[in-house]
């Protein structure tokens, strides 16, 4: 639903008025952002600010609902993530933004750039796509781990380290990441506890030669005073909706007031399926991510995909909320490049051509929408004509 109504198939009227009805075809956004975080919310208040016509379809969910205030973020510390959510959409709307409710389910390519399908089977459709989706945190399984989740079950020293300063800290050790994990959060308390579990122990419940901590790590520990049990660890102590402890398989619960983690990050790229494009493994082996080049451009196999951009945790895994911010407005900036650069060409082209084939099909696109005649405009040279005749601003040729 959009803050005007629910439309069956969205595209941009002109600015500031309500979207419910059309009476003639309606043009596309120049941008569809699926994800309104701070990845998505950040492009389309730049992209506002630009004047460009931005459409936000969000599902509801960021990362860090879970939270009680979303700390690192300079002057918002403490801030609850609901409420930087709606600030960001105030602020977007203040520039013409709009936003619908809802779950992108697919997106397909089309003569004006991409449609893109709800999950009311609604559809919005625009000549850039800009992927903010974010990702989601595949947690260990160990029962009741989501129920404590962003509370007291953790991951992110620098988003709860303070938080948790000076308590019993203990670390779900499933791999060499938990090593590094109790490390670091070593810095934040001197009461750290690593739970071998997973794939450190071996089949009969031993540590793992292979997966275990190395003869350097032991020593690591052992000089930081971070304590190792020998797990499997099969679930949690909850008292008072507060973490007591974890309960070892054999039935001796360990005190503890937080319990560290490590998920595994998923982008969520489902919706892309259509477009040909998939999420793959992150570089540090955490998870998998939309790849994407220094500007944000998605790759396919080492590839730009002409139109789609990225920004946020759907692309960079381990970006932090004023790093997604950022994010989105490296990417809008140059979204608003790339569709200066188009706007340029088509420009030169009529200027040069004002009747040429070319420019018909654009006029007869950016009139009619799909419904236009003629030749596809989207796959169209700016330029068909062979000599090089040039109008100057007179109307004389040269
Ligand atoms: C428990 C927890 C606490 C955290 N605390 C902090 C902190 O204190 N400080 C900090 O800097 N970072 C913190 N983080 C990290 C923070 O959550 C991320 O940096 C941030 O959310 C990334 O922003 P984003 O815009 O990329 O994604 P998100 O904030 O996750 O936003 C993505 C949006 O896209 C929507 N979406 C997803 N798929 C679709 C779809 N198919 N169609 C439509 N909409 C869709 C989602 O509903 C969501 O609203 C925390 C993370 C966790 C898990």
């Amino acid at each position: 639903m959009t803050s005007h109504g629910t439309p069956s198939s969205l595209t941009r009227l002109p600015h500031s008025q309500p979207q419910t009805q059309t009476q003639t075809q309606p043009q596309p956004y120049d941008v569809v952002i699926i994800g309104g975080g701070a990845a998505g919310l950040s492009a389309a208040v730049v992209l506002g600010r630009a004047r460009r016509s931005v459409v936000v379809v969000d599902s509801g969910q960021p990362r860090n609902a879970p939270a009680d205030g979303v700390h690192s973020y300079l002057t918002r510390d403490g801030l609850r993530p609901a409420e930087l959510v709606r600030l960001g959409q105030d602020e977007a709307r203040s520039y013409g933004a709009d936003f619908v409710a809802g779950r992108a389910v697919d997106s397909r390519r089309s003569a004006h750039g991409f449609t893109v399908t709800l999950d009311d089977g609604s559809t919005v459709s625009g000549r850039r796509l800009l992927v903010a989706t974010g990702l989601v945190d595949e947690l260990p399984d160990v029962p009741g781990l989501g129920d404590r989740w962003g509370r007291d079950v953790l991951h992110c020293p620098y988003c709860h380290g303070w938080e948790v300063r000076d308590q019993a800290i203990g670390i779900l050790g499933t791999g060499p990441k938990s090593i590094h994990q109790a490390l670091l959060f070593r810095q934040w308390s001197r009461n750290i506890t690593l739970f071998l579990h997973g794939d450190m122990l071996d089949a009969d419940g031993g540590i793992s030669e292979q997966h275990g901590p190395t003869e350097a790590e032991w020593e690591q520990l052992a000089a930081r005073g971070i304590s190792v049990v020998i797990g499997p660890v099969a679930g949690l102590d909850v008292r008072d909706d507060a973490l007591a402890g974890v309960r070892l398989a054999g039935g001796h619960v360990i005190p503890l007031q937080a319990l560290v983690v490590a998920p595994t990050f998923t982008a969520r790229t489902a919706f892309l399926a259509g477009l040909g494009l998939v999420s793959s493994p992150h570089p540090l082996g955490v998870g998998t991510h939309l790849d994407s080049d220094e500007t944000g451009r998605v790759l396919s196999g080492g590839v730009v995909v002409p139109g789609v951009w990225a920004a946020g945790n759907a692309t960079n895994l381990m970006a932090q909320v004023v790093v997604s911010a950022a994010a989105g407005l490296g990417v809008a900036t140059m979204i608003n490049s790339d569709l200066i650069a188009e706007e340029l060409e088509t420009a030169v082209a009529a200027y040069r051509h004002p009747f040429s084939a070319v420019q018909e099909a654009r006029n007869s696109s950016s009139v009619l929408g799909d419904r236009r005649h003629g030749l596809d405009p989207q796959h169209t040279p700016a330029q068909q004509t062979p000599d090089d005749t040039v109008q100057t601003p007179h109307g004389q040729t040269s």
